[in-house]
């Protein structure tokens, strides 16, 4: 299949200026042309190395299943909005999409289970008629298959094939109707950056002036991101697409494109689709095979595309057999002729890389994007270049997300296989990645060991998520120690005791991985005072919690700001959104604002020491006066712990009295040891994240990424307490005006479960009268308040305490209530103590 070419096209001469350069013609490239244009921005000039519109990339293979359901609530909207996308496209009145539905089918109970969580997902993220499917429902829609071989099914009406060439042709030329050019057969050789921006785009066909690129290059992205000095990690991976000769079955849909519902069988780590008599297979199910990106052949005529690689047989046998099983008709039916190993992108964290670098200015990065989220993402893209922002919440896409040792060839590759592997396997929200691990040891390690305890991985850090050495403290009649199934995976009663020792008596935590920004300059006040919505000019010594707002008033980050000096700044931020939150935060300083911005993580320990006896503890290491009178809540002083010297700010997100104590990371044993010492005679526990986080969600403190983002404003959010409108500006001032005239629909609310027993995950869907009104945004348990806590953002008619709601998990809906808030130390007593 070939395209008619347009004006511009292959033509001898190259465009040798544009505002905007896209690098990559795929559907990916495409959508975000389609976008710009949109958005008015038409001054761009998309090239490609391969032929227009079958450039040879992953687009030009790609058999087009969209499978909506997502666990990520950005990634699931993502697809929705790119079906709604394909759907409204033809090309020469040919459709784009074909909306035949989407089956997944479980073949063991533990599957049968995760399809009912994935149906959640779908109600929580507004999938329409979402369902699950007996056996023989199931055949109904895809009569080759034996119905014998599965337990049941999972089906979406809206899933289908996206005609993945086509609709980039149809998007291109909507584009190009709105001026935007697109070139095929021009290689990207180099990018001109100077000062830190880009200035141009070298070719094999002359050089491109431009403020901006956006790279979209499939799997070439690393090395394109190379010519700048831009980190694009990720892996490429061969993946294995076979088709069948014609089955005999399918005579009568030899002349359609596809009747079938798309259809996914994950217990083996596979997929099929129906293109008239034929059915192809794609296929997981084998050992990950890497491939270099340096050695990915350009596009050269008359050879094979290069995305692909010859198929490997040896690596289907598996697929083959579980195939027939599921599929009796294929059964020697196999087309090896037709068989390849296409190539596409794996990141470490399976999610996208979008936005502009924080290292090269107007380099803009969209990559690793399925066809199922192209039309989206390309959306987003479009959204952030030409209006500052996107409008969904794209953190866990952002291309600054990542630390340096997450860019390096042997975390890319280990993690981006992993990630294949486990494509289509049962994930436990809280499972760990096995490899690469013990990457960055905070200086409690040992310690930590001769605890018991169990680690989680956390921006590459190794955090105890319990103590097994606490579990003798569990009470013999709690009700919650009785916790069984999904819920009790990745769990220990431990963390509801470290929880009661918090509250009860006195608990150290590593707090290591937290991101310590040190803000510094004549500029800085003035600077944080911008950027935050709390007020940051108070006295040296001041601890302050407060948002960073995106223009539009969406809450960009939640940290703490301590002021160490007149000129001298600590920026306290969590270990998973620091990179994110470190780039963000230096692309606001503006040119000539005198601020540095350093960032002192691994320079300084962490300890959070936590509970009515804390002060006992401190005193007992210290000669400081730590009394109330002398260092009261949000206020941090210089004091010694023993020898070791220490930044001690009187906040806590536990809720209790306490301290976070900073100081330098080789004296942090040192640090462990006396205050262990003299935490003894007042029953001081090590406590993990699991507790960590019960105790904060019993606070109602917002955790950043899934309570609070970029979509929240912090009125809604319940955090207008640290929002000073009487200060002169500050970013996003100006959108919570408006939104403060315009109300609210929807306001973050507090639930708890009525039944003691009950605990929800989060991501549920919150039902009330009838219909699904929200999700739950964090949801965990409150031992101390001996209930099941799930908050989110429910419509402000049913946001009154007294609401009864349902939260839907698995199959079972379990009967809340909404109540007031916070649900432990209202007045905030504890902290002042
Ligand atoms: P591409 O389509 O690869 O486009 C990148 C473009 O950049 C290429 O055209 C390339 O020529 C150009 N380029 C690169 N370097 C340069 C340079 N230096 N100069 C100029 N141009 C350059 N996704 C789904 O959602 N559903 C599916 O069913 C599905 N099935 C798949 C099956 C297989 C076998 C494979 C391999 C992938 C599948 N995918 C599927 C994934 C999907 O195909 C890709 O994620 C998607 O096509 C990526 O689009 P893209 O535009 O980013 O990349």
């Amino acid at each position: 299949m070939r395209f008619a070419q347009s004006t511009g096209r292959g033509s001898a001469s190259l465009r040798d200026r544009a505002d905007l350069v896209i690098v990559g013609a795929g559907i990916v490239g495409a959508s975000a042309a389609y976008h710009l244009a949109h958005l008015g921005l038409t001054d761009v000039l998309v090239i490609d190395q391969g032929p227009l519109f079958e450039t040879g990339g992953s687009t030009s293979h790609a058999p087009g299943l969209v499978f909506q359901t997502n666990g990520s609530r950005t990634m699931c909207r993502l697809a929705q909005y790119s079906v709604e996308l394909y759907r409204s496209l033809d090309l020469d009145g040919e459709p784009c999409f074909h909306a035949v539905g989407g089956v997944e089918v479980a073949t063991t109970p533990e599957r049968m289970q995760e399809l009912k969580r994935r149906l959640g997902f779908a109600r929580s993220y507004g999938i329409e008629g979402a369902t699950l499917l007996s056996p023989q429902e199931t055949v109904e829609r895809i009569p080759i298959l034996d119905p014998g071989a599965i337990l049941g099914a999972y089906f979406v009406p809206t899933d289908g094939i996206a005609k993945a060439i086509r609709i980039v042709a149809a998007l291109a030329r909507a584009a190009e109707a709105k001026g935007v050019a697109f070139e095929g057969g021009v290689r990207v050789t180099g990018f001109d950056v100077r000062d830190g921006r880009v200035r141009g785009v070298l070719t094999d066909r002359g050089r491109i002036e431009c403020e901006r690129v956006l790279v979209c290059a499939g799997i070439w992205g690393p090395a394109v991101g190379r010519m700048a000095g831009v980190p694009i990690p990720l892996a490429v991976l061969q993946h294995q697409l076979v088709w069948t000769h014609p089955l005999p079955e399918l005579a009568a849909d030899a002349g359609v494109e596809v009747r079938h519902p798309i259809l996914r069988h994950q217990d083996v780590s596979l997929y099929y689709r129906q293109r008239g008599d034929r059915y192809a297979i794609g296929n997981y199910r084998h050992e990950p095979i890497l491939f270099e990106p340096d050695d990915l052949r350009p596009y050269r005529e008359g050879e094979p595309i290069p995305s692909v690689e010859p198929f490997t047989p040896e690596h289907f046998q598996v697929a083959y057999e579980a195939s027939v099983r599921l599929l009796p008709p294929v059964a020697g039916r196999i087309d090896e002729s037709s068989a390849i190993n296409g190539m596409f992108s794996f990141t470490p964290d399976m999610g996208s890389i979008v936005g502009e670098s924080a290292e090269v200015g107007g380099f803009w990065i969209c990559e690793a994007v399925w066809v199922t989220h192209a039309g989206g993402m390309g959306r987003m893209v479009a959204e952030w270049i030409a209006e500052g922002e996107p409008s969904m919440d794209l953190a866990e896409a952002d291309a600054n997300r990542f630390y340096p040792h997450m860019t390096t060839p042997p975390y890319v590759w280990a993690r981006g296989a992993q990630q294949y592997r486990e494509v289509y396997d049962i994930i436990h929200p809280l499972q760990q990645m096995e490899h690469p691990r013990r990457l960055r040891l905070t200086p409690f390690a040992r310690r930590h060991e001769e605890l018991g305890a169990r680690f989680f991985a956390s921006a590459g850090w190794e955090r105890p998520q319990w103590f097994e050495a606490n579990a003798p403290l569990v009470p013999p009649d709690a009700v919650w120690a009785r916790r069984e199934g999904w819920a009790a995976r990745f769990w220990s009663p431990a963390v509801g005791a470290e929880h009661l020792a918090t509250r009860e008596r006195v608990a150290l935590f590593d707090l290591t991985p937290y991101v310590k920004l040190d803000v510094e300059g004549p500029d800085a006040c003035g600077f944080l005072e911008r950027v935050c919505a709390n007020r940051i000019d108070r006295p040296v010594g001041a601890v302050v919690y407060t948002a960073m707002l995106t223009p539009k008033g969406g809450i960009r980050c939640d940290l703490t700001v301590a002021r160490l000096g007149p000129q001298r700044f600590r920026v306290v931020t969590g270990g998973g959104s620091g990179m994110h939150d470190l780039a963000w935060l230096r692309r606001q300083v503006r040119d000539g604002e005198r601020v540095s911005i350093l960032d002192r993580t691994s320079q300084w320990f962490a300890l959070g020491l936590f509970g009515p006896r804390a002060r006992e503890v401190l005193s007992g290491v210290t000669d400081s006066d730590v009394s109330n009178e002398a260092l009261p809540y949000l206020r941090a002083a210089e004091i010694q712990v023993g020898e070791v010297p220490v930044l001690a700010q009187r906040i806590s997100y536990v809720g209790e009295l306490g301290w976070e104590l900073y100081g330098p990371i080789e004296m942090g044993e040192r640090a462990w040891d006396l205050l262990w010492e003299a935490g003894g005679e007042h029953g001081l526990v090590a406590a993990g994240m699991g507790a960590f986080d019960s105790l904060r969600l019993e606070k109602g403190y917002r955790l950043w990424g899934q309570d609070i983002h970029t979509e929240h404003d912090p009125f809604e959010a319940g955090l207008a307490f640290a929002v000073k409108m009487d200060k002169p500006d500050f970013q996003g001032k100006e959108a919570l005006e408006a939104i403060a005239a315009r109300g609210h629909t929807h306001r973050l609310a507090c639930m708890t479960l009525d039944d003691p027993a009950h605990v929800a995950m989060g991501k549920e869907p919150i039902r009330a009268g009838g219909s699904v009104v929200a999700y739950a945004t964090s949801a965990g348990y409150g031992y101390s308040i001996g209930r099941g806590i799930v908050y989110g953002y429910l419509p402000v008619e049913l946001a009154e305490p007294g609401t009864p709601v349902e939260i839907e998990f698995f199959d079972e809906r379990l009967p809340a209530h909404v109540v007031p808030e916070p649900l432990w130390d209202p007045e905030g007593a504890r902290l002042r103590a």
